[in-house]
């Protein structure tokens, strides 16, 4: 600090002055001046006035930059290293993010290629048989008319599996898109009821004990649509049947929890691996392929009792082991009314009856 009189003159000194500095007095208020070594320094300059206003003098005031340089200089290093550093983590982190939000993307394409696939498949197959006959059959210079007969049933039988096919796709494309449309109180009761007798020939056939244990005192009534109610235990019912052997048993059984409904469809079959568990459920997937197939499976069964199954909000699980058997669970969410009114019993029985007559008349085709 330095005081100075209004000629610029020194008259007092407070502090240490620099060595290298100008001493000639500058009256400019604010300077940035250097000294010899080109170190910086900041220096102000401010005038005294007496108690009547008049000028008296200057008090200049400076101070080394060299820390604040020193300061100045890493927070450029830490920018011009840092920079890059956070622009490359940063980088990093999107590129793992997005592969993170890509996931579930290119797992359902996949899925979807591996489903395109699948249907071409399954969908080339009784096309391909078709073709076959019909080549075969042109190719014959004559035909009786057993030949012909049996000509037709193979293309009839082709045609049926394929309409089967593309119902069960239709299905699925549904239940995707849409959440069910029409609702209305469904009598799981009366739908097991109708199954077990609509299964019982089929059952006694195969050598295979069929049987209902209502665990409910009254009926058992849930909003949803009673067609795919009806499909869901279908599917689950002629599953169990397919898959044991003679003198096995299947048993449907319906209870209740506080919020459930609980069906499930218990069998002394075959039983399904372990490792296959977790894949039953998947379009088209089936645990022996050429078993499978040899019973006109398509592996679209479960596929389509898992969809019904969401689309009421439900739960659908597995239970079995190689050899003994398996359990399908199936929990549906009860609703406030489980009171059975007549009208919607009515709609119900007519709708059953319907579809097991359209489901007597594929038997009977096949
Ligand atoms: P599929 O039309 O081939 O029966 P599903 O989707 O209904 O197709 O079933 C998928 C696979 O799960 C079947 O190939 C079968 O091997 C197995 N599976 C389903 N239900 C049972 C069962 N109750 N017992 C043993 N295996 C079963």
């Amino acid at each position: 600090m330095r005081f100075f009189d209004t000629s610029g003159k020194l008259i007092a000194t407070a502090g240490s002055y620099p060595q290298g500095l100008p001493t000639i007095f500058n009256p400019k208020t604010w300077q940035f001046i250097k000294d010899t070594k080109e170190k910086d320094y900041h220096q102000i300059t401010v005038v005294l006035h007496t108690q009547n206003h008049q000028d008296w003098g200057y008090m200049q005031v400076g101070r080394s930059l060299s820390e604040f340089n020193g300061y100045l200089d890493s927070v450029k290093l830490i920018l011009v290293l840092g920079l890059p550093i956070a622009m490359g983590m940063i980088a990093a982190a999107s590129w793992w993010l997005s592969g993170l939000a890509m996931k579930p993307i290119y797992q359902s394409y996949r899925q979807i290629q591996q489903f395109t696939a699948d249907a071409a498949h399954e969908l080339r197959t009784p096309l391909a048989a078709t073709g076959a006959t019909v080549e075969s059959a042109l190719l014959m210079p004559q035909l009786e008319e057993e030949e012909t007969r049996d000509i037709l049933q193979t293309i009839h039988r082709q045609n049926q599996r394929l309409t089967t096919l593309v119902v069960d796709l239709l299905m699925l494309a549904r239940l995707d898109k849409q959440p069910i449309k029409q609702r209305e109180e469904c009598c799981l009761n009366d739908i097991i009821s109708d199954l077990i007798e609509e299964f019982a020939a089929m059952a006694t056939a195969a050598g295979i004990m069929l049987t209902s244990v209502m665990r409910v005192h009254q009926p058992l009534n849930i909003i949803g649509n009673t067609d795919q109610l009806y499909r869901l235990i279908y599917n689950l019912i002629v599953n169990a049947i397919q898959y044991t052997p003679s003198c096995g048993e299947v048993t449907v059984f319906l209870n209740r929890t506080d919020y459930y409904a609980v069906i499930k469809v218990q069998d002394t079959g075959i039983g399904i691996p372990q490792n296959e568990l977790p894949r039953i459920f998947d379009r088209f997937y089936r645990v022996s392929s050429d078993r499978s197939r040899s019973m006109g499976g398509s592996g679209l069964g479960l596929a389509i009792a898992q969809a019904i199954v969401q689309a009421h909000q439900g739960k659908l699980s597995v239970q079995s082991e190689l050899g003994k058997g398996s359990t399908f669970t199936v929990q549906l969410p009860l609703n406030a009314t489980h009171m059975k009114s007549d009208a919607s019993g009515k709609l119900l029985r007519e709708r059953i009856y319907s579809f097991k007559v359209l489901h007597r008349f594929v038997r009977i085709i096949k």
